[in-house]
């Protein structure tokens, strides 16, 4: 039985709750022998704020560049609304991006059919969707120098963000890229502002490069970020991998969201490069969703987007697509069943807790696994 050591950082608010369904799963996972994940555990957010007055210690970052994977849940809340900036809850999950450079940020859109009526969009232009948006995760305007504002002495301000991007960071985004769609249906959409900015054009020049350097078998098409945004809305299944910077992936990715219905569903994984010598990369995985602070402790968070999360640790860290794959299958056959936790809920389905939600998933995959 293959053997991996994961870091699992349940954070606050619901955190706690939806990583112990992903305790269930390892469980599961053990007993019938697919694997053994052996497991460490610390504190991040406002939890580790009320413990060690900072977001996250440098021993928890020592374990989470030492394991195979860390498994985060969610931060954040009212609690620690008042804490220094420095010290805030989403430090800890920004430290852990930037200290082990995880570049990449996969974010799967995926519309399981017995949920296609929750989604703004009509039936047909979302059935079955299922297309992942890769975003920059490390570079661009959100991290660029010189980030100022500046008193200009005559009643006005002047605000600078700085967009930079260098060639190195856009041939590794693209060549996640090029790699996810091969494994998928084939196809890559670009998508940047190449008419008025400058990262734009050598975005599309590095892309382009890359793919007929090491990707000609892969289909690559361009598109302005904008006309990106509306052709989302507009008929998403006409994409498979969409790859774009930090900013334009941070509000292309929530409107990738918001076409499968609830923040509840939604997977990520964010990917580091692979290491010449262990060909291992670091990766982190975390349900998209915050501490849901309104719902915290009553047991209704739906757990699906964190055990779907697991999946992608499943699929993109341990070699073990098989495995993803029926993960994914119980998931949508305890939601054909009419099961639903409170967010997603429909007519005629049956209300169910967070713990039932994941009893169900793992009680299928028990049963697919047969
Ligand atoms: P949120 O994602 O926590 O909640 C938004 C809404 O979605 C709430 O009504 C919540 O009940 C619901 N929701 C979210 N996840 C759900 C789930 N699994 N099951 C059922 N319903 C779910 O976003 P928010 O309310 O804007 O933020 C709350 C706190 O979380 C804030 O402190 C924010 O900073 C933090 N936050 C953290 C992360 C993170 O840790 N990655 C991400 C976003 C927000």
């Amino acid at each position: 039985m293959p053997s991996f050591n994961l870091l699992l950082l349940a954070g606050d608010g619901i955190g706690p709750e939806v990583m112990a369904e992903v305790k269930r799963l390892l469980g599961f996972y053990a007993k019938t022998g697919v694997a053994d994940f052996q497991t460490e555990e610390g504190l991040v957010g406002g939890a580790c704020y009320d413990a060690h007055k900072v977001a996250i210690t440098d021993a928890t970052m020592a374990k989470a560049h030492a394991a195979d994977a860390v498994i985060f849940g969610a931060v954040g809340g009212p609690k620690w609304d008042k804490v220094p900036f420095e010290v805030r809850p989403e430090a800890g999950l920004l430290r852990l991006r930037k200290d082990l450079s995880l570049f990449a940020n996969i974010r799967p859109a995926i519309v399981y059919p017995a949920l296609a009526d929750a989604s703004s969009l009509k039936r047909e232009a979302v059935d079955g969707l299922d297309i992942v948006i890769l975003r920059e995760l490390t570079g661009g305007v959100y991290f660029g120098e010189p980030k100022t504002i500046t008193d200009l002495g005559n009643g006005q301000k002047r605000a600078i963000d700085t967009q930079v991007y260098d060639t190195y960071e856009i041939e590794r985004i693209a060549r996640v890229a090029f790699e996810l769609a091969r494994a998928r249906r084939n196809k890559v959409t670009s998508m940047e502002k190449r008419n008025v900015m400058k990262t734009g054009v050598l975005w599309h020049e590095v892309v382009e490069a890359v793919h007929a350097r090491d990707y000609k078998d892969v289909q690559l098409e361009h598109m302005l970020a904008d006309s990106g945004g509306m052709q989302l809305v507009r008929w998403p299944k006409q994409f498979d991998v969409i790859v774009t910077d930090n900013l334009f992936g941070d509000m292309l990715s929530d409107i990738a969201a918001m076409l499968t219905g609830s923040l509840g569903m939604l997977p990520s994984a964010s990917l580091g490069e692979v290491d010449a010598k262990t060909r291992r990369r670091k990766a982190m995985y975390e349900p998209v969703h915050g501490s849901a602070p309104d719902i915290a402790g009553k047991g209704m968070a739906n757990p699906i987007a964190m055990l779907a999360s697991f999946g992608m640790a499943l699929r993109y860290s341990f070699n073990m697509g098989k495995e993803a794959d029926r993960l994914d299958a119980a998931i949508s056959a305890a939601l054909a069943k009419g099961l639903r936790t409170a967010d997603i809920k429909s007519e005629g389905c049956q209300i169910v807790s967070t713990a039932e939600m994941s009893e169900a998933v793992v009680g299928e995959l028990d049963r697919l696994a047969r």
